[in-house]
């Protein structure tokens, strides 16, 4: 390397794609390094933030506060975005390679895993990865085939994914209605007559994934009982021994407890925890879903200490219009960047890009968040994850084992998606959309209401 890479006469050139909260983190981690850097940070999508933004549940807006510390980041002199530009489609990770010293994946985990069974393509089956994105507004999924005309809605799995869904689903319009909800969804979520809600584990309740405060919240439903099934909660002798001095996991049960002692109340609508039990069948009637057939299951502790679910062979069905599978996300291949297809994130080596087929580091490539140890954790567990795969690139800096970009010019890239006629858009263009969708959100009493399409957003620009 015969150039200083990261000092005033030659900064360190960086591109991060995918600003989500790990992209964000990695941007401003960079930042404190010390070295003279500049981010360029690149979205598929018009907005920043990622799942803060098209994740994080509408009534938990305190977790949405975060966005705060990322305007900060973007605040940094030597940082610019470029939203609405969809790498490997209008830039390819050649032209990356040439015009940025190192670049950091943080494209999270976009898709969803599927259960395999009959039935799972029918109308109203579908991911709650896909359900999230419909209710917070995501431009992809505006238009999802949501119908809530039904009486009861199944969501499998047991993650904090799976309480958001039923909570909203449960919620009355006055809960929902003070939120930055997507406002298509508040009309829907409006007419819906779903009445029961089953979310539905394949373990038992010691084997839960959600946290204390989601499952404390669904003792707080304005128009919705919790309803847990007192014979449900009976502990196996392994199961008692795994969740021994685990204080959240007793707090967990605790909560549960409690549901199973009150019972209903008499709201109109019920969440209802069933433990034990895998669909193995979405049963149809007239082309729309009919019912879900389950397979009840016991547990068995397998040689490795894992607690597994183990089907009976007994089933009970359960009638319902609505599944959805909360069953976990999962990352998807980008053109020219090595994938674990199996584990469905980019291999690494403490952030370091890994080529599966040499087993060797990729010079100047780094992954940080879910598409580097895969979807786990919460949203400010990315950011020690970001840091250190921002750590392993300062350790190569150091150590010259980076490779100067051919052509650093900061107006290379630009130019290339204006003559592209990429329409993309940057941090003083998305700050605009912003303070318009604030703006109409505080004469509705809400946080912001979304621009939910792409024209709408491009539009605002054009004003
Ligand atoms: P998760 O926590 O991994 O939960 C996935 C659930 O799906 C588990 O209950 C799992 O059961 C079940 N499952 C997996 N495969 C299944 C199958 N084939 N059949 C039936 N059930 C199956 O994932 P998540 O809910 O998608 O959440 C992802 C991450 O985001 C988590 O770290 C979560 O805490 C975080 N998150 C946090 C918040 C918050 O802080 N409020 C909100 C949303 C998400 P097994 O245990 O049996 O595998």
């Amino acid at each position: 390397m015969s150039v200083n890479l990261g000092s005033a006469e030659r900064p360190l050139r960086a591109a991060i794609i995918g600003a989500g909260p790990s992209g964000f983190y990695a941007a401003a981690a960079l930042f404190k390094e010390g070295i003279h850097v500049t981010v360029d940070l690149f979205d598929r999508l018009i907005a920043p933030h990622g799942l803060v933004r098209y994740g994080v549940a509408p009534d938990h807006q305190n977790i949405k506060a975060v966005a705060k510390t990322y305007d900060r980041t973007a605040a940094e002199p030597g940082f610019r975005y470029f939203g609405n530009v969809d790498f490997g489609k209008d830039i390819t990770h050649e032209e990356l390679k040439k015009h940025y010293d190192v670049i950091f994946y943080t494209t999270g985990a976009q898709s969803d895993r599927k259960l395999g069974i009959p039935g799972e393509d029918l109308p109203n089956s579908m991911s709650a990865t896909e359900f999230v994105a419909w209710y917070n507004g995501h431009p992809d999924y505006r238009d999802l085939a949501v119908d809530l005309s039904c009486n009861a809605a199944i969501v499998v799995g047991v993650g904090n994914v799976a309480m958001d869904v039923a909570r909203v689903l449960a919620k009355s319009i006055d809960e929902l209605e003070d939120t930055d909800i997507a406002d298509h969804a508040l009309k829907a979520l409006a007419k819906s007559n779903v009445k029961d809600i089953y979310v539905v584990a394949r373990r038992g309740p010691a084997q839960v994934k959600f946290t204390n405060a989601e499952i404390r919240e669904m003792g707080h439903l304005a128009i919705a009982d919790t309803i847990v099934l007192d014979n449900e909660l009976k502990l196996d002798r392994a199961s008692s021994a795994e969740i021994e001095g685990d204080t959240a996991m007793q707090k967990n049960l605790d909560y549960m407890r409690a549901f199973a002692e009150i019972g209903a109340t008499g709201k109109p609508r019920r969440v209802h925890f069933r433990f034990l039990l895998s669909p193995v069948e979405i049963i149809e009637e007239n082309g729309k879903i009919a019912a879900v057939k389950m397979e009840r299951n016991e547990l068995r502790a397998s040689v490795s200490g894992d607690i597994k679910a183990s089907g009976t062979g007994k089933y009970e069905t359960i009638p319902a219009g609505m599944i959805l599978r909360s069953v976990g996300y999962k990352g998807v291949p980008m053109p020219g960047v090595p994938f674990d297809a199996r584990h469905g994130v980019i291999p690494n080596e403490v952030g370091r890009v890994v080529d599966l087929e040499t087993g060797r580091v990729v010079p100047g490539e780094y992954v940080a968040g879910w598409i580097k140890r895969g979807p786990t954790g919460v949203i400010g567990t990315n950011k020690p994850d970001a840091i250190e795969s921002v750590n392993s690139m300062f350790d190569d800096l150091q150590k010259n084992k980076l490779e100067a970009a051919a052509d650093p010019d900061p107006e290379a890239i630009p130019a290339l998606l204006k003559e592209r006629g990429v329409r993309y858009v940057t941090k003083d263009e998305w700050k605009k959309i912003d303070a318009v969708e604030v703006t109409e959100g505080k004469k509705r009493g809400k946080p912001r209401v979304k621009i939910v399409k792409r024209a709408d957003m491009l539009a605002v620009l054009e004003s």
